[in-house]
């Protein structure tokens, strides 16, 4: 898929972003760069700079060094543009457990201003994509932990962004309910093109992903297709190609 874009310009760019905590680093000179329609997998154990990495990308913090360009807006410069590209499944459920499945939605179309009508629709046609027509009027404390998040999803392309960023979007999840989102990704990336990172410390949810991206320590290990992960490390299987980058040795790729 990526090698069909090459020529287009990326929607997302992350160049020489470092961040500390207290002087602490968690991220170290991390270039990340995503094109149109690919799906990339953020591999990284815990602690390796993951959600720091999203945080930055979703404006919730401010990188102490580097930029970050959203469709060509900066977003530090021009975050309302950048921010109106970007999609984010967050890794804690930010839906209103008391409210219905409808009002949360909406609730986010009017921060974006969608016109009612379209919102509707589009609402409609998310939930009926993702197996869940009919669940309008239901209060999000009664659908499953699996469902929740597939509102989150319906929720971050109601206003069609070009960049779908999911932070650690299955924790919690059983394993059918895991497989279930990460399909109805792949099926979102297919219909709509969407850009996705797909934040994980997984390696079986990254096996479909057009790329892999290996956070270990603040610094990116490996960036490149999945197959090149296995040669690069001479391993036969992902699990062992993972553990070989995110111990101490150096890095490859
Ligand atoms: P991951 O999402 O891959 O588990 P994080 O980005 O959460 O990694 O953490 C990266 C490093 O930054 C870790 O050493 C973590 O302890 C530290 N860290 C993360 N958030 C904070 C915070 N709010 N305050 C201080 N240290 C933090």
């Amino acid at each position: 898929m990526s090698g069909m874009h090459m020529a287009d310009a990326p929607v997302l760019q992350a160049t020489g972003l470092v961040k500390a905590y207290n002087g602490k680093p968690a991220l170290r000179g991390v270039d990340l760069r995503l094109q149109p329609g690919e799906l990339v997998a953020l591999l990284g154990p815990n602690g390796a700079g993951k959600s720091t990495l999203m945080q930055l990308l979703t404006g919730l913090f401010v990188p102490d060094e580097g930029r970050i360009e959203v469709l060509g807006h900066d977003l530090r410069h021009d975050a309302p543009r950048a921010l109106a590209g970007l999609g984010v499944v967050f890794q804690q459920m930010a839906l209103d457990l008391d409210l219905s499945v409808r009002a949360n939605l909406l609730f986010h179309a009017d921060l974006h201003g969608l016109p009612r009508r379209l919102a509707l629709e589009r609402m409609a046609q998310g939930l009926a994509a993702l197996g869940m027509e009919g669940q309008l009027a239901h209060p999000v404390r009664t659908l499953s932990g699996g469902n929740r998040r597939k509102v989150e999803l319906v929720r971050a392309m109601l206003h069609r962004p070009r960049v779908l960023l999911m932070d650690e979007a299955t924790v919690g999840l059983d394993p059918a309910s895991r497989q279930q989102l990460l399909q109805a990704v792949q099926a979102l990336q297919r219909d709509t093109g969407v850009a996705t990172l797909w934040a994980t410390h997984l390696v079986d949810e990254v096996e479909g992903a057009d790329r892999v991206v290996v956070l270990h320590q603040g610094l990116v290990r490996f960036d490149g297709a999945v197959d090149a992960l296995l040669a690069a490390t001479g391993a036969d299987r992902l699990e062992a190609a993972f553990l070989q980058l995110t111990g101490p040795a150096p890095r490859i790729g």
